[in-house]
């Protein structure tokens, strides 16, 4: 993906993401710096669509001890791809490959007892200990073992250390209003966690890091650190708390352009894409922009969004279709060829992957995961030619 040998012309960008790898690792070590703990840089789903590999070395240069993912397949991959360090995964099916795991020295999270019994086997299987994490779901309820399984959960993984199994390395939890700073299940889910923690500690566990936070706790709820933070969104720039996050510096990583495929004059009275949701009210020029559904821009985004073309906001008009969709250029002075930018960090005016977010009524997380489909991405660094 790296831009290679400088004498043939760059590619014709129909529709790329540009990643700052430089943005990355500035995040990290800003959040580094901040939370004064440990720091995991949260790399599933493709980097947050910012390309896992690429995302994860720079999150490493930017001093993240640890790296999370959901799946084993991340883990594996990001071991593929030569990361050695330490690296969590937390959600596995029945049946899962948990040899693999345990032989590349993943961290592997157990929320049952039947998850137990599958990483035991995996462990025979590869023939080494795991390191084992336990999560305790402290009013999140998706994953996690509840407050009334966690005692027996607790006892099998001592006992399973004790037969030399594993080691219990890790015990965590995941908040659910963590970007609402002032919701009382913040200190709820924080009380229960302690409890979960003395269980686990007068059941004979002694847990190299404890961790509840995520971004938005990591930055607002200082509290809720422990060993260790668990930073996706932020580490790529975007706020994980809109309205309530200070100002730390951080910087977009993603920039989503395209180049505007035709320019043309339409009249007063025209109807603009499927189902003439938006009507010319004035004789206007409208721009083309060859990207769509298909490739993860929202249909939300119709009549709502805005892209940058020819140093102005152009509003989206009518619907977002498969490929393609059209923006108001008012008369202006644009051709095809021309840069448009969908979303990018916003220091030039750019839209930003929140303003998307808010035109679309969804979340940034959502924006930059979506964004993809034939979408070209590459990775440049400082010094770089973006
Ligand atoms: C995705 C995820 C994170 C990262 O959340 P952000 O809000 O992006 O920081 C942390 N922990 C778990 C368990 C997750 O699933």
């Amino acid at each position: 993906m790296e831009e290679s040998g400088r004498m043939s012309p760059p590619p014709v960008a129909r529709a790329e993401i540009v990643v700052d790898l430089a943005a990355i690792r500035h995040n990290v070590a800003t959040l580094r710096e901040l939370v004064s703990t440990a720091m995991m840089a949260v790399v599933k789903a493709d980097g947050y669509g910012h390309g896992l590999t690429q995302a994860a070395g720079a999150a490493r240069a930017g001093g993240a001890e640890w790296l999370g993912v959901a799946t084993l397949d991340e883990a594996l991959a990001l071991r593929a791809a030569g990361d050695t360090g330490r690296v969590l995964c937390w959600l596995a099916v029945p049946g899962e490959d948990y040899a693999a795991a345990v032989a590349e020295d993943v961290d592997v999270t157990a929320y049952s007892i039947a998850e137990l019994d599958e990483i035991a086997d995996g462990v025979r299987q590869a023939g080494r200990p795991a390191r084992l994490q336990l999560k305790i779901d402290t009013g999140l309820s998706r994953g996690g073992a509840t407050a009334a399984d966690w005692p027996g959960l607790v006892a099998a993984a001592r006992a399973g250390e004790e037969a030399g199994h594993w080691r219990v390395s890790g015990i965590w939890s995941h908040f659910a209003c963590s970007d609402e700073p002032d919701h009382p299940a913040n200190d709820a889910q924080e009380r229960a966690f302690r409890d979960a923690l003395e269980t686990a500690e007068a059941a004979g566990l002694r847990p190299e890091v404890r961790h509840l936070a995520n971004s938005a706790a990591a930055i607002l709820r200082p509290s809720s650190r422990f060993d260790l933070v668990r930073c996706g969104l932020a580490s790529y720039g975007l706020d994980p708390a809109p309205g309530h996050t200070p100002d730390l510096g951080l910087v977009p990583a993603m920039t989503a352009r395209a180049s505007l495929a035709m320019v043309k004059s339409i009249g007063a009275g025209a109807g603009v894409s499927y189902g003439h949701t938006w009507v010319a009210d004035r004789d206007t020029t409208v721009g083309l922009v060859p990207a769509g559904y298909g490739d993860g821009v929202l249909r939300h985004a119709g009549n709502v969004a805005e892209a940058w073309v020819a140093g102005k906001r152009r509003p989206v008009r009518g619907r977002i279709c498969m490929d393609q969709f059209v923006v108001d250029l008012s008369g202006d002075e644009a051709a095809a060829g021309d840069e448009v930018v969908l979303f990018g960090p916003g220091h030039s005016g750019e839209p930003t992957a929140q303003d998307w977010a808010e035109a679309c009524g969804t979340i940034s997380y959502e924006i930059v995961t979506r964004i993809g489909g034939r979408f070209t991405r590459r990775h440049h660094d400082r010094g770089d030619p973006a």
